[in-house]
């Protein structure tokens, strides 16, 4: 007998799944083909195109108005018209819907602040997104997670009081459509996530529910490299958190970065599916593969950063030189990126030279610190990710770089993790990415 439960998923669409009126059809037609979605999270609608803004983007531009005591109409029929757009494209009961304008319109006069204004685009959206699944004869009740997701004083989620909430909350049958982005703050004020923060709600949801999640989003899911820069990039199927945490590092990110910490601690999977290609295999996120993937898993490459290596002799022997360093980075609030190999008598940090606007003030904190023979600077360099558990694919990324003169400063291989690490001019970077992913992908 088989004795296993079907599981629950919870869905989250996120902004371009929802943009357009076709866009949203899509959406309603994954929801429906698949009675286990029961737990639908949305994104306010996102660009159409490539100079569009999104909504979320013009609502931050209201309340900048409304913060500085301008006028703001004309902008919020903007937002207006896009509802309107997506609601005319949609449905025959459009006129029912586009009532809650006026609601909402004055619910902002009344709650002038930033986070409550911004967060009206995801809860439009989920209300027409419930009220376009009931005109279809669909079971579905919006339930808004202002109600059902709670913040500590410290601005992360209250799990507790937010799983029981939401298992309160939820009916026993049918669709529920949450708006992502926000919930409840310990001033009983709405609270925003940071941008792209309904991938978290989605998070939220899914822990709650004990459901599986799938992020819907406008990619196929997780590429060995950036598909948009090398088009033999291929599809990964099934990959770990910490694989997806070391390749989302070059900028390509699928997922809030919030969300894995969060799914990986509840066990929690995610599948990555694309709206625009709902038959595709998408990407399985897993916290552990009971056989990990073989060879090169993927290659990225990312730019700006500065290296510094602060020198002295005797620094081995000296308890707490690297301490006393990162100290010091944490002091002026400067986030390191990577600690990399160095000498004996040398610690050398990646910083992102954006994040280095005090290299004077660093170079004093420094000198107070851990009394060096010499600080340097070296800027304009690269970074490279690559993941695989052979060892030798390690030698072989080496190799080939070395046969396309590509010169490398730094490299390490952390066999746990299985991670590359490699530091490089960055004029070299994509190059580099591309020899190296031919090599292991050709
Ligand atoms: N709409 C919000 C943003 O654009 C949240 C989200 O889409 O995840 O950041």
């Amino acid at each position: 007998m088989n004795t296993e439960t079907v599981k629950t998923i919870t869905a989250k669409f996120g902004g371009t799944s929802n943009a357009t009126g076709p866009q949203c059809m899509k959406t309603v037609s994954i929801i429906a083909s698949d009675a286990e979605k029961r737990f639908i999270v949305v994104s306010a609608p996102g660009a159409r195109a490539k100079d569009d803004k999104k909504v979320t983007q013009l609502l931050f531009e209201i309340a900048s108005l409304i913060l500085q005591g301008k006028q703001w109409n004309h902008l919020w029929m903007e937002v207006e018209q896009r509802f309107i757009d997506i609601a005319y494209e949609v449905t025959p009961q459009r006129s029912e819907f586009l009532k809650i304008f006026p609601d909402v319109e004055k619910s902002i006069s009344e709650n002038p602040y930033e986070d409550f204004i911004v967060s009206r685009g995801e809860y439009i959206q989920a209300r027409f997104l419930a009220a376009l699944l009931t005109a279809r004869g669909e079971n579905a009740v919006f339930v808004d997670t202002y109600d059902c997701i709670f913040f500590l004083e410290n601005g992360t989620v209250n799990m507790e009081k937010t799983c029981e909430a939401i298992q309160r909350k939820i009916p026993p049958e049918g669709y529920v459509i949450f708006p992502g982005f926000y919930g409840q703050g310990v001033d009983g004020k709405v609270k925003a996530f940071s941008r792209g923060g309904s991938d978290l709600t989605g998070a939220i949801i899914a822990v709650a529910t004990n459901s599986i999640y799938e992020n819907w989003t406008d990619v196929d899911g997780f590429f060995t490299t950036n598909p948009a820069k090398v088009s033999a990039a291929r599809l990964i199927h099934v990959m770990t958190y910490t694989e997806v945490r070391i390749l989302s590092y070059a900028g390509s990110q699928v997922l809030h970065p919030s969300t894995m910490p969060l799914l990986s601690k509840f066990g929690i999977n995610v599948f990555i599916k694309n709206t625009n290609h709902s038959s595709g295999t998408g990407t399985l996120i897993v916290q552990k593969m009971k056989t990990p993937n073989k060879g090169l898993v993927g290659v990225v490459g990312s730019t700006g950063f500065t290296i510094i290596t602060v020198k002295k002799i005797g620094a081995h022997e000296e308890v707490g030189f690297g301490q006393k360093i990162l100290e010091v980075f944490s002091q002026l609030g400067i986030p390191y990126e990577y600690e990399l190999a160095s000498g004996l008598d040398n610690s050398a940090f990646a910083i992102k030279t954006e994040q280095l606007k005090t290299s004077d003030m660093l170079v004093e904190y420094l000198t107070t610190a851990v009394n060096p023979d010499d600080i340097s600077f070296t800027q304009e360099v690269g970074v490279i990710n690559a993941i695989s558990y052979t060892a030798t694919d390690f030698t072989d990324t080496l190799l080939v770089l070395e046969r396309n003169k590509i010169n490398v400063t730094s490299q390490s291989y952390t066999m746990a993790s299985g991670q590359i690490f490699l530091t490089l001019p960055e004029e070299d970077v994509q190059h580099a990415v591309a020899v190296i992913h031919e090599r292991f992908f050709h």
